[in-house]
């Protein structure tokens, strides 16, 4: 059974079905196909997990705790005991010193082997037992008189297998894949220049390597990933992904979108409105999203913003280009609250420019939703805001040419590309402005991001105080209330977060609720609001409103208002079980305050003892205020699939790479990628089709 040639690949037998080896039959095939291995080839590119040396024997005497190794010796003494469990002692020596063998299944013939005078060679992880080292179920093999161990010439791999293969087996099966590699070696896809320049060695060179290292190889260097071999690979797979991720981004040069380029009195006009100046960064991101939109091809912007900078008036004066221009556009905002919030703030910015922004969600009442949708689909109106209930099933747009997507930062590429396609109309495709307030490390967006044009708003509106953050145990509530007592009677407003709406036995968090009766009665005087993710979308608002009219001093509240609530006059914010919320989070939660002129405090309440991770996450966000730090230590302290939100969006899972320990590669990839694509040839597709497979990946939506 051999597979026919994909087009414009050459055969080689490293692309033929597993089942061309020795010993694979439909079984086999089936429990590999499980593991993600289907061609000869996809076993090269599964490294061990690690290695063991059984290359030589070790002396008992030079042991130490944790090593994993071959040792050999005569059998001194076997006995079996009862110390809570029946088990098997066996002590052997090699005249430099002792070791115990212990046994908790055994056989009475296995029982029998271990008599005194025996030989025996065993393989074992080594520890510290109640009578010096011993290992633990090691294996074993008897030695006939004059006989020594096996010895291998190189370290043996370990690999991760699955249930039903056995790793023998997968040794044996990579050892088949190696010898064909050897016979005919995959093609070097990589160019000569990018691999000279930094040393790298040959793709077969690298995989040989790494299946079967020779004795003296760095192991370490390799469970640090830092091995030039593994570099070599991860370069190769990084730069695969991001030439996919180009390729889809050059797709939309080949979309026709409508130019939008009418709208500059209206934006002027806007601009006077406004009771402060865009700032440096803002003016440039707005140029930058001006001059994608006059292009007939449909803009894909991420824009990234610290919480605070400044991100929603750059979106609205985008809208106001497309509504000049007679097209609509769509807000969309990933929570009610923040929707709303938009909602209300693009009514007060538009009235004067008599343009009427319509609001829609999924909890809206029936007729005022059908309201909404007629009015989009007959073209009368030009804005609307709301949650994700915008791209749903039921909504046609008349001309929609401008999509925002405010704060997501869980936001995968085939989102987007699923974004793109529903606002399609006819030929035409919608510009995409997407804004997010979790910043990507530069590196990370380079890898993650490829398929968009980013641009940074690195600066905050003048006049803005860091927020000051103290981290205070929970013993320390009384101070804390007291605190907010006397901030809020001299005026100040402030918020006080809790992790969850209900009391939870099984988290133990403090709910909002209990919260809410408990500062209500606490501070007699101070008005305290509640809002939260269960209340009805009516009750919110009005919560809200009574918080931004300052009728309500104190506003206790779940993490609903973590993304892009803005109420400048709040001042104080107090976090509850902050030791249990992410970096990220904290971040966003603390980007509440700190937005108007009053100097802010952030009070992180914590539960002691805190674990390690959490006092890490408290001292990050005490010492910086800069998001962009933030992400950057977040990503060190939780790996990228986190920030991201891999998990959600489906962003790619590496083979080899691994993004946050191969990030300083990205820029190097990204020159080979542009070289590579600028060259005329194929060698980029090739590239992507190895990695990713035929239809890259990224393609599908
Ligand atoms: P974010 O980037 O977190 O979404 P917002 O758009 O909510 O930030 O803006 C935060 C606050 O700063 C808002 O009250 C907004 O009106 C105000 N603001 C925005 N740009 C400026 C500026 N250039 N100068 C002063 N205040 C600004
Ligand atoms: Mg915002």
């Amino acid at each position: 059974m051999t597979a026919p040639a994909k087009p414009g690949t050459p055969a080689s037998p490293l692309s033929s079905p597993l089942a061309t080896l020795t010993g694979v039959g439909p079984a086999l095939s089936e429990k590999l196909h499980k593991l993600g291995l289907d061609k000869v080839e996809d076993l090269l590119f599964l490294l061990p997990l690690r290695y063991e040396d059984r290359t030589q024997v070790l002396r008992i005497g030079a042991l130490r705790h944790g090593m994993r190794c071959l040792v050999t010796g005569e059998v001194l003494l076997a006995e079996t005991v009862f110390r809570g469990r029946r088990s098997l002692l066996v002590r052997i020596g090699d005249g430099s010193g002792q070791l115990t063998l212990r046994f908790f299944h055994f056989s009475r013939a296995q029982q029998a082997q271990f008599q005194p005078g025996a030989h025996i060679s065993c393989f074992g992880d080594i520890r510290l037992g109640p009578a010096g080292f011993e290992i633990v179920h090691p294996e074993y093999r008897l030695l006939r008189e004059g006989q020594s161990p096996v010895l291998y010439d190189g370290l043996t791999p370990v690999y991760p297998i699955t249930e039903g293969v056995q790793q023998g087996r997968m040794r044996n099966l990579v050892g088949q894949a190696l010898r064909m590699m050897q016979q005919s070696p995959p093609v070097e896809l990589l160019p000569a220049v990018t691999r000279d320049k930094d040393g790298m060695p040959a793709l077969a060179e690298a995989l040989l390597y790494l299946h079967q290292p020779p004795r003296d190889a760095n192991l370490e260097q390799i469970a640090d990933g830092q091995h030039p071999c593994q570099q070599r690979l991860a370069f190769e797979e990084l730069l695969a992904h991001y030439l996919s991720l180009r390729n889809l981004r050059d797709l939309t040069t080949l979309e026709a979108a409508a130019p939008l380029k009418q709208g500059q009195s209206m934006v002027d006009e806007f601009l006077a409105s406004l009771p402060f100046k865009l700032t440096n960064a803002q003016q440039r991101v707005c140029k930058e999203i001006n001059s994608d939109i006059a292009r007939p091809h449909p803009m894909l912007r991420l824009v990234q913003g610290d919480v605070g900078s400044g991100k929603t008036v750059v979106a609205a004066i985008a809208a106001l280009q497309a509504i000049a221009d007679g097209a609509q556009v769509a807000i969309m905002a990933p929570t009610e609250l923040l929707a709303e919030q938009h909602w209300h703030n693009f009514c007060d910015w538009f009235r004067f420019l008599h343009i009427e922004p319509l609001w829609l969600s999924g909890s809206q009442r029936v007729a005022a939703k059908r309201q909404t949708l007629a009015a989009l689909e007959d073209g009368s109106a030009r804005l609307v805001v709301g949650t994700h209930a915008l791209f749903q099933e039921g909504v046609s747009f008349n001309n929609l040419a401008l999509v925002v997507i405010d704060e997501q930062h869980r936001f995968g590429v085939h989102q987007r590309m699923a974004l793109r396609e529903k606002g399609k109309q006819g030929k035409l495709h919608p510009h995409q402005l997407v804004m997010t307030a979790t910043p990507i490390p530069r590196t990370l967006a380079m890898a993650a991001y490829a398929d968009l044009d980013v641009s940074v708003i690195d600066e905050l509106p003048p006049g803005r105080e860091p927020v000051q953050t103290i981290a205070v145990p929970e013993a320390r509530r009384p101070e804390v209330i007291e605190r907010v007592r006397s901030a809020c009677q001299s005026g100040q407003q402030a918020y006080w977060v809790c992790p969850l709406i209900e009391e939870s036995e099984v988290l133990d968090f403090q709910a909002a609720e209990v919260s809410f009766e408990m500062l209500r009665s606490a501070l007699p005087g101070v008005p305290v609001g509640l809002v939260h993710g269960r209340m009805k979308p009516a009750e919110k608002e009005k919560a809200m409103r009574l918080f931004k009219e300052g009728k309500t001093r104190l506003l206790v509240a779940t993490t609903v208002i973590e993304v892009g609530v803005d109420v400048p006059q709040a001042s104080l914010m107090i976090i509850e079980n902050a030791e249990r919320m992410g970096l990220s989070q904290l971040h966003q939660l603390r980007g509440r305050v700190g937005r108007g002129a009053a100097r802010s405090v952030c009070v992180l309440l914590y539960k002691q003892p805190l674990g390690q991770l959490a006092k890490n996450r408290l001292a990050v966000l005490r010492e910086t205020n800069d998001g962009f730090v933030v992400a950057q230590r977040d990503l060190e302290l939780r790996g990228p699939g986190e920030l991201l939100g891999t998990r959600q969006t489906g962003l790619p899972q590496y083979r080899i790479a691994d993004l946050l320990r191969d990030a300083a590669l990205m820029p190097k990839v990204q020159i080979a990628a542009e070289a590579l694509r600028s060259s005329g040839t194929r060698a980029g597709d090739a590239i992507v089709r190895r990695w990713l497979g035929d239809a890259g990946r990224y393609g599908k939506v």
